[in-house]
């Protein structure tokens, strides 16, 4: 399977939606772990940037687009 390809801004669909109810993300800080935020709550997460690709569904929107 190629790599997903994710940016710095981009709202992401997760394979699991957050307990809020909500599945739209936003990263927020791109680096060896990944920061996401979530769009219905707020709440944010930090992943490894290998878990965050495996759990990470698809893009919704790219943010320089
Ligand atoms: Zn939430």
């Amino acid at each position: 399977m190629a790599d997903k390809e994710f940016a710095l801004h981009d709202v992401v669909e997760m394979k699991k939606q957050h307990p809020c109810g909500e599945n739209r993300w936003k990263i927020i800080r791109m680096g060896m772990d990944v920061r996401i935020k979530c769009l219905g709550c707020q709440h944010s997460v930090m992943l490894p940037r290998k878990e965050f690709a495996k759990k990470m569904k698809k893009v919704i929107e790219k943010a320089g687009e």
